[in-house]
């Protein structure tokens, strides 16, 4: 019978030892929990939103001429005949959510963090997944732009804290409904004289989503594209005091920023603040975080008008920056132990040793199977275990402990004291 195997642009996230690259679960782990402490510092709690949503949802959010809405969405119908689709983004369910719960009355500014798989049907390539998972954080009812600095720095914050170099944040502005229809025009006009030398997608968004023009990669649009005007000389009066204020609040916070005229949001519920933090070497897909403020969204979702701010980033991108500085990304989950059997007669001995050593909350293992100790001590490596202890054998017998780091290759002798050996290792693990 073939094997059944995984649904292209879906992963498989192996344990540690098993996984290679940055399919490894601990890795995954480390990088949920640092971003979810992190956003927990400036207020932003967790919330858990279904994974599938009635489809009008996401049209109503995302905006009929999306590429998400429009090519990428994973939708059925269920058994009742209920248009559903698998979560492409985060944000419109967060505010469904908070619409459904009431969150606003008790919240005025409302600060949520969510995590977990996202699905768009994208051709798949490195850095680009159909199940991907993300991680976001929204402030509901921040109308502020030191709410926009706010968000910023957490993802800088969390971006900082897993050790991730080689980044850049590139702000814009994208105006809003008072300033940015006139804005269109200018560029619509703009484009016009050179609508026959521009690709087909530009021709297309000539006409439905003028903005996204800014956006296109087509090296044949790029000198047309770069000499466009920028919006940031259409703002209206509100706007570009919003714009002057987020540089002024990012520098105060010490965070470089770029100017980048061409940076639009594929979303149409987007208003003034647009950022994006980009890796410089982890290939094509090389933008990691991506957000804004979205004051239009909650009111077209059916809640009040209140503004909002948000962003998130991909966490398959986010380990692919880390690996881009650690090459060996060292894995998460190591026994602190790896208890190693030299003859017979210290079954007990280890078992005992094993029980005390993880109720006292460390992580210790022993090898299945072969005694032999070249097995062993392969089993040991493959568990990237930091420290091998030999149970049994001279030392043992005479009351000492031989211990090998299996990091430097280095061994020390422990004379083990009236206590005995848990004790010992107790202490030399911290614990
Ligand atoms: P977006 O919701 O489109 O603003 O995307 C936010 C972030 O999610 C991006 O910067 C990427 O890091 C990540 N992302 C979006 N789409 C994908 C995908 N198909 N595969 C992997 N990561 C993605």
């Amino acid at each position: 019978m073939a094997v059944l195997q995984r649904i292209k642009g879906t992963n498989d996230i192996l344990p540690d030892h098993l996984g290679s690259g940055i399919f490894r679960s601990g890795l995954w782990r480390r990088l949920e929990e640092t971003s979810l402490r992190v956003a927990s510092l400036s207020g932003y709690h967790e919330i858990r939103t279904p994974i599938f949503e009635s489809t009008e949802l996401f049209v109503r959010g995302l905006g009929d001429v999306t590429d998400i809405v429009k090519k990428e969405m994973f939708s059925f119908t269920d058994r009742g005949e209920r248009q559903l689709t698998l979560r492409p983004e985060g944000t419109a369910s967060v505010v469904r959510a908070w619409i459904e719960n009431g969150i606003g009355v008790s919240d005025a500014v409302a600060r949520l963090s969510y995590l977990g798989p996202m699905f768009r049907a994208e051709r798949p390539q490195k850095g680009r997944y159909r199940q991907f998972h993300q991680f976001g954080i929204e402030c509901i009812g921040g109308g502020e732009v030191r709410h926009d600095i706010e968000v910023i720095a957490v993802f800088w914050n969390i971006i900082r804290s897993l050790g991730v170099s080689g980044v850049t944040l590139r702000i814009n502005s994208v105006g809003c409904p008072e300033c940015i229809p006139h804005y269109r025009d200018v560029l619509r006009a703009y484009f016009e004289p050179f609508i026959g030398e521009l690709c087909d997608d530009c021709r297309e968004r000539h006409r439905t989503n003028v903005l996204r023009m800014l956006d296109c990669k087509n090296p044949a649009c790029q000198a047309v594209l770069s000499s466009a005007p920028p919006v940031t000389g259409h703002l209206c009066g509100e706007c570009a005091a919003s714009w002057d204020g987020l540089r002024h609040g990012l520098d105060l916070a010490g965070i470089p920023w770029l100017h980048d005229t061409r940076l639009v949001r594929g979303l149409d519920y987007y208003t003034k603040t647009a950022f994006e933090i980009v890796h410089e070497d982890i290939g094509a897909q090389g933008t990691i975080v991506g957000g804004g403020r979205y004051d239009g969204l909650v009111a077209a979702s059916g809640g009040q008008a209140v503004p909002a701010v948000g962003g998130a980033f991909g966490i398959e991108r986010m380990l692919l920056a880390m690996q881009a500085g650690d090459p060996a990304l060292s894995p998460a989950t190591r026994p602190r132990f790896f208890l190693v059997q030299i003859g017979d007669g210290v079954d007990d001995d280890i078992e005992r040793l094993l029980s005390g050593l993880r109720l006292h909350g460390i992580y210790a293992m022993r090898a299945d199977g072969s005694r032999q100790m070249a097995k062993q001590m392969r089993a040991a490596a493959k568990f990237a275990s930091l420290e091998v202890v030999f149970v049994g054998g001279d030392e043992w017998n005479s009351g000492r402990l031989a211990i090998k780091n299996m990091d430097s290759g280095e061994q020390d002798t422990l004379v083990v004291g009236p206590a005995g050996v848990l004790a010992c290792l107790l202490e030399r693990a911290g614990a």
